[in-house]
């Protein structure tokens, strides 16, 4: 069974090479205990998010979706001093939780959660004309994605990097029987990433602990 493998497989990479310290596992442990289901992202991936925000040399990383902070963590962790996180998530109760796990991670003063829709905290970042984000994680509603991106894309700036998470789900873009709402959405995202002229993207499957799926990776040009 290749799934069963995969999971092996995601935990002999992770004990190997990216082991989670204290904060990361209470990071994962405050989900459980809040009954808040497991999608944040795996610790291979958080890691390779670390990685490529850290070799880029990112200094303003915009997250959309939260959760509890896990893959917030692992970007912060990437940020030089003077480094900044602005992370979008819907719930208050999932932000309260996520604030005192990055507490726990020391990562705290780095990073900004804005609560609410992230189509409204994506409009004020728009209309205060913040600085643009040199790297951005999109993780949050699938049906919004076309949404999200035509806002990124206001946020960012030539040379920018836009990481976009489930885009696979387990095949279902590419199943024709399948009309879900989310997998319209990635559809709908992916063709905006095919037909702009100022993006260069790609889509790296994964398969592991989170199951069968893939990321995005836009550049801005
Ligand atoms: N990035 C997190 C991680 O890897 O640790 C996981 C994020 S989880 C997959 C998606 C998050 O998006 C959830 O916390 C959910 O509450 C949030 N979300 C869903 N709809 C949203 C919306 N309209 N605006 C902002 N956040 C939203």
């Amino acid at each position: 069974d290749i799934n069963a493998t995969a999971i092996t497989a995601d935990a002999w990479i992770e004990n190997l090479l990216v082991p989670e310290d204290a904060a990361l596992k209470q990071t994962i442990q405050s989900a459980i205990d809040a009954d808040i289901p497991p999608i944040s992202v795996s610790a291979a991936q958080g890691a390779m998010l670390h990685l490529f925000a850290k070799s880029f040399g990112a200094r303003r990383i915009l997250e959309l979706g939260t959760l509890v902070g896990y893959s917030t963590i692992w970007l912060a962790r990437a940020l030089p001093a003077d480094g900044k996180l602005i992370s979008l998530e819907l719930f208050e109760r999932n932000a309260r939780l996520a604030r005192q796990n990055l507490e726990s991670a020391g990562v705290a003063d780095k990073v900004d959660i804005r609560v609410g829709l992230a189509e409204k905290s994506l409009n004020i970042l728009v209309n205060d004309g913040v600085e643009p984000f040199d790297f951005v994680f999109l993780d949050a509603d699938k049906v919004s994605y076309p949404l999200y991106l035509e806002r990124i894309l206001m946020l960012t700036k030539p040379g920018s990097l836009i990481i976009s998470d489930n885009v696979i789900r387990n095949g279902g873009v590419v199943d024709p029987e399948n009309e879900d709402p989310a997998i319209r959405g990635i559809r709908e995202f992916m063709d905006m990433l095919s037909a702009n002229p100022n993006l260069q993207s790609t889509v790296v499957q994964t398969v592991g602990s989170k199951g069968y799926d893939g990321f995005a990776i836009s550049r801005v040009s």
